[in-house]
């Protein structure tokens, strides 16, 4: 048995899937200029460090295979596609299939973040399973390097300290300092605010993109698919 190579990534799905709408693996063979060029692409991507068969790694047949793969999802097509696949590759279709802008938007965030240099792409390495997205490792990870920026979460807690006097969660109002005393008197998480597929490496974090909360609430705005916003989140701790 040859070694074999990591499962696909959620982020490897989403620009496969980006590259099928806009080539179907049904009209093309595997040798296509839109094949190769997302096998080159998937070989640059930040994730897999591991690559057991390196040689075969996302090579062009491995992915137009995967492309493929998505035609038993598709409608519009007539055949029925290859029928084995994994359960990533349904969730990716349906996550994304029928919003190709987003699709778009996110395989394009996807791109620039992951031409970030060895700084930002270690933190998107180390990622957590506490925090995901629909819009996979890659675009969470940069998220949280941008908010652990030290100096950054100190000027932010600053300018919140000096303007309200306090260190108050945006969204639950809880304040360390009132339940722990001194022991947590500069104790709050930053969140980054900015959707993650507008998320580019050109553009600097501002104060203004940054968001106070508590580690709690903090980790209910990256739970899951449909992460909430601060208001939403707001609205569910009010709501009873
Ligand atoms: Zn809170
Ligand atoms: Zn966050």
């Amino acid at each position: 048995m040859p070694p074999r190579n990591p499962p696909w990534s959620r982020d490897e799905l989403i620009l496969t899937l980006n590259t099928y709408f806009e080539q179907r693996p049904s009209d093309i063979a595997a040798n296509h200029a839109s094949v190769m060029s997302l096998s080159e692409e998937l070989n640059r991507l930040p994730g897999h460090v591991i690559r057991p068969d390196a040689q075969r790694f996302r090579n062009p047949n491995g992915v137009y295979m995967k492309l493929s793969n998505f035609l038993r999802f598709d409608d519009s097509y007539a055949g029925s596609g290859l029928t084995h696949g994994g359960k990533l590759e349904e969730e990716v279709w349906r996550d994304f299939a029928t919003d190709r802008d987003r699709l778009r938007r996110v395989a394009d965030a996807i791109r620039a973040v992951s031409a970030e240099p060895v700084e930002a792409t270690g933190a998107i390495l180390s990622i957590d399973d506490e925090f995901e997205a629909p819009e996979g490792s890659i675009l969470v990870g940069y998220h949280r390097y941008r908010e652990r920026n030290a100096s950054l979460s100190r000027k932010k807690k600053a300018s919140v300290l000096s303007k309200t006097g306090t260190l108050a969660c945006e969204v639950c109002g809880f304040v360390f300092k009132e339940k722990y005393g001194l022991l947590g008197q500069d104790i709050i998480d930053c969140h980054h605010i900015v959707p993650l597929a507008q998320l580019r490496p050109e553009k600097t974090t501002k104060l203004s993109d940054l968001s106070l909360v508590c580690p709690n609430c903090h980790r209910m705005l990256h739970k899951g698919k449909d992460a909430p916003t601060l208001e939403a989140l707001r609205d569910i701790i009010n709501s009873d």
